[in-house]
């Protein structure tokens, strides 16, 4: 069953395939300063499953700490944080969480990037936990 989400203005919108409940949580610091946030929890999906409506901006974000290029995606209009792809995966979106219509059946299964995760968060979950790179294998996590 196809998920749905959009940016806080609407004008992009999309649909995904919806692999299961777990979701990568990033800590990494371009993705706190994207965001604005703490840290950004990702839900991986096919890139050929996720329709997009709309025509998000794109930022190549190339000064990562892996050393690898992410296209971050984005909407100019409200600047919402929609998803992103990265070099090691290309056939995988990460869409972040927060721009989910219906987000209760989520739940972690990585923390990535806990070397520079804020001092006041606590990882309570069970998920897995990698001080840097969380070492995903997304495109055979992905299709099975
Ligand atoms: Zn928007
Ligand atoms: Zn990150």
């Amino acid at each position: 069953m196809p998920a749905a989400g959009k940016c806080l203005c609407g004008r992009i919108q999309y649909t995904l395939e919806q692999q299961g409940p777990g979701l990568d949580v990033c800590h990494c610091k371009n993705c706190q300063r994207q965001s604005g946030a703490a840290f950004v929890p990702f839900l991986a999906t096919p890139l050929a499953a996720l329709q997009v409506a709309g025509s998000p901006k794109t930022f190549m974000d190339d000064e990562t700490e892996s050393g690898k290029t992410v296209a971050r995606h984005f909407c100019g209009d409200c600047g919402s944080h929609l998803y992103v792809t990265v070099e090691a995966a290309p056939n995988t979106a990460y869409v972040a969480v927060g721009t989910l219509d219906d987000t209760h059946d989520l739940r972690p299964e990585c923390h990535g990037w806990t070397a520079s995760k804020q001092e006041w968060i606590q990882i309570l979950d069970s998920a897995t936990q990698h001080e840097f790179e969380p070492h995903l294998q997304p495109e055979s996590t992905v299709t099975g």
